[in-house]
């Protein structure tokens, strides 16, 4: 068994416009790296659409719907200031939490150790009626709702260490005992959430948030102290990871100084975690990560923790 890629060829065609850094690029940069000798053999599965009800799970049905209607048929619709639709972002959308679901699946199948998502857009920000920083949908959480409600699981985790607090995520855990959620981010950002005291009903939220030019020391000391001690106590029975890579240190749009061996080092922890507490269940997606280069270095890293496992 090894680490399952779950990516479609529509996530190139969501065109947010130009000179917007959530762009098409991106997600050919990281197939670039999955075209390396190193991981070209991992199998790769096409993302499936999700259905609406997987995305009524976690968002309002009215969103849902007036997302999908807000879907142009030509040029560009806004959704807030810096979240587009182009006519081709359907299918992007619609894949990006499909892709979450399939993995899920395929990792509590046992037919893949450990699974990635390389999806765009992202999904972290999108909370449940309001569509945020390039998030549409949000894709790491309609996966943890698919293994409860579809596959009996009760106890789902998330660790985010994108560069910015996944303020939707949180929005969606905050009241179920049963979802974890711990991030590290730099603090103050964009969205502005993630301090050390919003804790969810049942201290089932730990935000770990760092000052600007925070790097290796004061991201381990948060993994190590705050965030891997939590996960260990809620025992959860599937690790998801936000897996954003706009905290590497040739980011333009943050200011933490984080580099490959952060990421390989983060991502092998939470491995050995559900080594320990659920059978190496992971399944990770990729969020932020906006210097291509910072982009390419964080993903490889990322897999070779995955592969390694
Ligand atoms: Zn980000």
């Amino acid at each position: 068994m090894t680490t399952a890629i779950f990516t479609h060829q529509d996530f190139l065609a969501h065109d947010t416009g130009p000179g917007h850094p959530e762009r098409p690029e991106r997600i050919a940069v990281v197939w670039e790296v999955l075209d390396r000798d190193e991981f070209r053999d991992l199998p790769r599965f096409e993302a499936p659409e999700a259905e609406v009800e997987q995305l009524r799970w976690v968002h309002d049905p009215a969103y849902v719907d007036a997302v999908l209607n807000a879907v142009p048929d030509s040029g560009h619709a806004r959704l807030d200031a810096d979240t587009v639709l182009s006519p081709t972002s359907r299918s992007a959308i619609l894949r990006a939490a499909g892709a979450v679901c399939a993995a899920v699946d395929a990792v509590l199948d046992g037919t893949a150790k450990n699974a990635f998502c390389a999806v765009r857009p992202c999904g972290h920000h999108a909370e449940p009626a309001r569509a945020m920083g390039f998030c549409v949908f949000n894709n790491v959480a309609v996966g943890a709702e698919h293994a409860r409600k579809r596959r009996g699981l009760t106890r789902v985790a998330v660790v985010d260490y994108d560069v910015h607090h996944g303020n939707g995520t949180q929005a969606m855990f905050w009241d179920d005992a049963d979802l974890f959620f711990a991030s590290t981010h730099q603090s103050p950002l964009y969205p502005g959430t993630g301090s050390m005291s919003e804790t969810g009903v049942a201290d089932n939220i730990v935000n770990a948030p760092l000052p600007p030019h925070s790097g290796t020391v004061e991201f381990r000391q948060a993994m190590e102290r705050r965030i891997l001690p939590a996960l260990e106590e809620f025992q959860p029975e599937l690790i998801l990871i936000s897996a954003g890579f706009d905290a590497h240190a040739r980011d333009p749009l943050a200011s933490l100084n984080f580099t490959g061996p952060d990421f390989e080092w983060a991502t092998r922890k939470l491995v050995e975690a559900a080594d320990r507490l659920c059978g190496g269940r992971v399944v990770t997606v990729l969020e932020g990560g906006y210097d291509m280069v910072g982009l390419a270095e964080g993903c490889a890293a990322h897999l070779q923790a995955l592969t390694r496992a």
